[in-house]
């Protein structure tokens, strides 16, 4: 503004007027670093298990002839891990880039009951093998809740995955469902469904509480790390927002984590809006 002034003072006998755009663009450099921050993560990301994948291929295949079949076995059985990582990279990484893009999903009514029972079938093998017990609470007559149901199947099968994860032997994970009273954003009283996931299990320093949902963000020296890739709750932190709500975090170091949000409780004229329609 000093600037301008200066040169306006200057001309001030030959300006007539002056027209003047100001845009405000810290966003979009923010916007920009963050992807170019991301690019960089995924590509380092992906390096890693193709690097191992390569090694171990070419040792094989250059000192095979010099390796014991035990030895054998356990290259390709590593090299076939890393693959399984490799692949669960992409497929986070393509599952949140699909979220980012489309700025939009279309929700509809969904009984929660349903992606609950069904990330229940999935996980309880797993929770059997480990010696969780993993259940689920929710209150009868629940009401549907606006949303999407592959994506909720999504948070349901991350957040579970990873409470077996950091849940020893003998401990509990258990999701429910219930409605609560919350206040909406003109301070009527509605009706929503609140949804959580808790477990009895390492429990997240407050430190980490909040990078935990950052993209790659891993707590460091857990047993387990491998599996994650350290996307799964940015992806669910992305889902739980095109429901418009907030994922919040309560750990305690030892005793365990739970992990809420709040749907919105379907009503049949939300279609009618979605549409454009009064
Ligand atoms: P990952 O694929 O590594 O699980 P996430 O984004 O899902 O990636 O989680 C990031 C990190 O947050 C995990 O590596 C772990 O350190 C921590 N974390 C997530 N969920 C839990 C949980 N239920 N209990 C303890 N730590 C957790």
């Amino acid at each position: 503004r000093i600037l301008l002034t200066q040169v306006f003072d200057q001309y001030r006998e030959n300006i007539k007027g002056i027209a003047m755009t100001v845009q405000d663009i810290t966003r979009e450099v923010e916007l920009n670093e963050a992807k170019s921050q991301f690019i960089s993560n995924v590509s380092h990301e992906l390096r890693t298990p193709l690097f191992n994948i390569k090694s171990f291929i070419e040792t094989l295949y250059e000192y095979g002839e010099d390796l014991s079949e035990e030895e054998r076995r356990e290259f390709l059985h590593t090299a076939n891990n890393e693959t399984d990582r490799l692949t669960r990279l992409v497929n986070d990484v393509l599952d949140l880039s699909r979220l980012e893009s489309s700025k939009t999903y279309k929700l509809e009514a969904v009984e929660l009951a349903r992606p609950i029972e069904q990330t229940l079938r999935t996980y309880q093998l797993n929770a059997k093998d480990k010696g969780i017990e993993l259940t689920q609470e929710i209150e009868s007559e629940l009401p549907s809740v606006l949303g999407h149901y592959d994506l909720l199947l999504q948070v349901f099968a991350n957040l579970v995955g990873n409470s077996l994860k950091f849940t020893a032997e003998g401990g509990r994970v258990t999701i429910r469902a219930y409605t609560i009273e919350s206040e909406n954003s003109v301070r009527e009283e509605v009706q929503k469904v609140r949804v959580e996931v808790s477990d009895t299990g390492t429990g997240i320093d407050p430190e980490d509480q909040q990078a935990i949902f950052e993209r790659f963000f891993r707590v460091e020296n857990r047993v387990h790390t491998l599996e994650g890739t350290g996307l799964g709750l940015s992806i669910v932190r992305n889902i739980v927002e095109k429901h418009h709500s907030r994922v919040h975090l309560i750990s305690e170091v030892s005793l365990g984590s739970t992990f809420w949000f709040d749907l919105e409780v379907y009503k049949d004229d939300d279609l009618l809006a979605q549409a454009g329609i009064p």
